[in-house]
């Protein structure tokens, strides 16, 4: 069972540790991976769990965590150690991701699109072809980006989705980037912007108009858009069934100017990464992995008679538990190893396998998640589901995850289906 830590650990502050999802020895991960990580679980267990039901309750914005999240350095998690962060990698990131998902499912989730914005232009970036200069000019603006997040805090978002076939990768953003001296003027809508309202950055994707041509995905730009800007508008009300905590608004743009320096990424390099490193959008399910995670360990706990709040009354003495509990194991274990090897790696170009596999991984994620959470109900029974037990919570907050654009579980299935069947290029006329 993986709910306790040693006691060793435990005995550093008197309070007994969850044990990592991911065992740092029997996953092989480095050292410092394992330190970033920890702190993630720490900061999740000790805080973010106690926080999580009135924000739930409340569909109100985790911002006490993200002072918290700033405090301890892991908002700056990807973002290169000379640029005073983390300098964490893609499977640190996923990793650590998945520890805060499994106390907090609106606060990893809504990380996730802020952490993102350090993530695509920092180490993906690096992977990706730019001449000389364009790479100086990139490296130029994205510290100042760094800047913000590491001094002063600053919190970026991630809005794609407007509720046409763009957010799926289908056709160009219907968000339009006109060019003006100097930069651009943004206008278009965006729906379920996590964080809206309450980041301090919009980092928003939007298809640059060039002069005679047709809006092309290959001209889409992703542009760190400041909250207060003239124009710029949260509209509609939040009430959603789970994941209530992101605050996942409607965004407005109305002639809004945005200056050059506010590309988190140049000309053409979004594009190119969403071509060449795919993974970029498996980051959504890292939080879905906490929330696997979670369902279990409650699981377990409650059938233990061992959750606060609740009479210690065990009921893991009766078979069919038992079994339950099992299959809950093998689900979460086989979960856990098609993740973790799609998240190992992430990387520019890789192979169908590898890409199929991330398809994979991101539908076992997503289902999965609320799979579990489903089981863990019927398993505990009526009284594990009250309110004043996270376990509904899990429930509903799990039961978003294959709805996220652009690998909702669907997307997925029509993508494995149709790569494992054709080769580029082939049809059947
Ligand atoms: C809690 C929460 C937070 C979110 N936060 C963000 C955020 O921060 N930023 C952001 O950009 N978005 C965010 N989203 C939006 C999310 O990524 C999706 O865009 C959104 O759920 C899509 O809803 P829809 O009804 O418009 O889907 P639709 O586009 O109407 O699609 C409905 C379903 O049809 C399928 N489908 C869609 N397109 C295709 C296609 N081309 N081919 C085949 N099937 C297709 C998909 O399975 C999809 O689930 C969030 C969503 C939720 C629930």
């Amino acid at each position: 069972m993986t709910v306790q830590a040693s006691k060793s650990v435990a005995a550093v502050d008197k309070i007994d540790l969850d044990a990592p999802i991911f065992d740092p020895a029997a996953f092989r991960l480095g050292n410092e991976q394992a330190g970033i990580i920890a702190r993630a679980r720490e900061l999740g267990q000790h805080v973010f769990a106690g926080r999580a039901a009135a924000y739930d309750r409340e569909a109100k914005f985790p911002t006490e965590n993200y002072r918290d999240l700033h405090r301890s350095g892991l908002l700056g998690i990807a973002i290169p150690r000379q640029h005073g962060g983390f300098g964490a990698d893609y499977q640190t990131y996923a990793l650590a991701a998945a520890e805060i998902g499994r106390y907090c499912g609106a606060t990893a989730l809504t990380w996730n699109m802020h952490v993102c914005s350090t993530l695509w232009s920092g180490p993906l970036a690096d992977d990706l072809d730019m001449d000389a200069t364009t790479r100086a000019e990139h490296e130029r603006r994205r510290a100042v980006h760094y800047k913000r997040i590491v001094d002063h805090g600053a919190i970026y978002s991630q809005p794609f989705s407007e509720g046409g076939a763009a957010a799926a990768g289908g056709v160009a953003f219907g968000t339009e980037a006109k060019p003006v001296s100097g930069g651009w003027i943004v206008n278009g809508k965006k729906i379920f912007a996590s964080l809206a309202g309450h980041a301090d950055y919009y980092g928003v994707l939007c298809t640059e108009i060039v002069e005679g041509e047709k809006a092309s995905r290959r001209n889409t730009l992703y542009l760190a858009i400041p909250a207060k800007t003239d124009g710029v508008s949260v509209v509609g009300d939040w009430d959603p069934l789970g994941m209530r905590g992101t605050v996942s608004r409607t965004l407005l743009f109305k002639d809004v100017f945005v200056p050059e320096d506010a590309a988190l990424m140049p000309r053409g390099v979004y594009f190119q990464a969403a071509m060449r490193w795919p993974h970029m959008f498996l980051t959504l399910s890292p939080t879905y992995i906490g929330l696997a995670q979670a369902a279990y360990d409650f699981t377990v706990r409650y059938l233990r008679g061992e959750v606060p709040g609740t009479p210690p009354v065990k009921r893991r003495m009766y078979p069919t538990k038992q079994i339950a509990v099992a299959q809950m194991q093998i689900k979460l274990e086989q979960i856990k190893a098609i993740w973790f090897q799609a998240v190992t790696e992430a990387c520019a170009n890789p192979s169908k396998e590898q890409v199929l596999r991330a398809y994979a991984a991101q539908y076992s994620a997503m289902e999965g998640a609320n799979e579990l959470a489903t089981l863990a109900i019927r398993t505990c029974g009526g009284q594990s589901m009250l309110k004043s037990l996270p376990l509904e919570r899990i429930y509903r907050d799990s039961r978003c995850g294959s709805l996220m654009l652009p690998w909702t579980a669907e997307l997925c299935l029509d993508r494995i289906g149709r790569e494992a069947l054709y080769e580029t290029g082939e049809t059947d006329d």
